[in-house]
């Protein structure tokens, strides 16, 4: 039989397919009865809006026929959402998607793309696929404010004559960490007007923090600007897979071209407009992040375990040698957090922050396991 590795392009060769953590689906099985804990993927346990849920049961009169490919009511209302006009965006089947296909698009073999190191992982997979390099920027230090946060002089000095695109992760996936808005401006002021800088804010609604601000409003004086957003966290929509990014209309018309005609689903496209217009929901689940965040890192630092701050979601948290095996025995305890091995981060677990119920029986669980 012919070896299908060396039929794939270079770039897909050495590539390893993207790596989602534990079977859910299998450990759910399992774990019936016990009623197992998901603390791994950083969903919301709070749910969708109720409106979105409405909106989706009534898009199912009409799903025999092909959804909007413009997406036009969805774009519409994210552009009044943020001050911004339709043509600025670009609506994808998850930001995943979207992440993806600027490196397709705007960088290939013999080019290169930044990222930070402990940045989101789907950014090597995008260099790699699209056969070019990744130049990796030093993180900070593990010690620092944000310990292994963007160092974005470090990626500033990363940007060479070939690069590209430079992806950041404002706040970051896996460190929870941030930077602030005056960096970033400084940061962008510097970047050649010919590279890309695309900014994943998949975490911006849960950030409270005053330093922090998005990087949008900047959209539409820089050019080579793009942000990322997407509908699977704050807005709990992630089974529908529906994310979009903002830049400029010129940007968002290249990539266009290779947007697969349908790729939001006509189920997507209605509970992200519904959950978009239902603040009230998503401010509830917002508060109820920040109140258990604080809770729960509280009650990881009297157990004397580091936690790295976090705008996010999850948490961060060093176990050192022990987090293999305190990883495995939780989940044999129906507790499943993301081991971080993948990013270099043997000694670290990825804990999503769940409801308070969630987060007593993670404790519970963490309190016998490390006994
Ligand atoms: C979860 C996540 C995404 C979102 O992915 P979707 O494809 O929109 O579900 C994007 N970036 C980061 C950093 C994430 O953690």
């Amino acid at each position: 039989m012919v070896d299908f590795e060396t039929l794939a392009r270079p770039g897909v060769r050495g590539l390893r397919a993207y790596d989602p953590g534990h079977d859910l689906v299998a450990l759910r099985r399992r774990y019936v009865e016990a009623q197992l804990v998901e603390l791994g993927s950083n969903e919301n346990p709070y749910g969708a809006s109720p409106q979105a849920k409405q909106a989706i049961v009534d898009a199912l009169a009409g799903i025999h026929i092909y959804p909007d490919p413009l997406g036009g009511d969805l774009k519409r209302a994210l552009a009044k959402h943020h001050g911004i006009d339709s043509a600025n965006l670009l609506l994808g089947n998850g930001s995943h998607e979207l992440l993806m296909q600027f490196a397709q698009v705007f960088a290939g073999p013999g080019e290169d793309v930044v990222a930070s190191k402990f940045g989101f992982a789907v950014y090597a997979l995008a260099a790699q696929a699209a056969g070019a390099e990744l130049r990796l920027a030093p993180a900070l230090s593990r010690d620092a404010a944000m310990p292994r946060g963007h160092d974005l002089a470090a990626v500033l000095e990363a940007i060479g004559p070939r690069t590209k695109l430079v992806y950041l992760a404002n706040p970051n996936n896996p460190t929870g960490t941030w930077f602030g808005a005056e960096l970033f401006a400084d940061f962008l002021a510097r970047v050649p007007e010919h590279v890309i800088v695309v900014v994943d804010e998949a975490y911006a609604e849960f950030v409270d923090a005053v330093d922090f601000a998005s990087a949008l409003p900047l959209v539409a004086r820089h050019p080579n600007l793009v942000v990322t957003r997407t509908f699977s966290k704050a807005y709990a929509l992630a089974g529908l897979r529906v994310g979009y990014a903002v830049a400029h209309p010129q940007l968002i018309a290249v990539m266009e071209r290779v947007r697969e005609s349908f790729n939001v689903n006509a189920l997507g496209l209605a509970a992200a407009e519904a959950a978009l217009a239902d603040a009230e929901h998503l401010q509830a689940s917002v508060a109820g992040n920040a109140a258990q965040r604080a809770a729960l890192a509280q009650a990881l630092l009297a157990r004397g375990l580091k936690v790295s701050p976090s705008q996010t979601n999850f948490l961060l948290v060093e176990f050192g040698d022990d987090a293999g095996r305190i990883e495995s025995r939780l989940v044999s305890r129906g507790v499943v957090l993301r081991p971080m091995g993948g990013y270099g981060l043997g000694e670290c677990l990825r804990i999503t922050v769940g409801t308070e119920a969630e987060n007593r029986r993670l404790l519970e669980a963490l309190d016998e396991v490390r006994a």
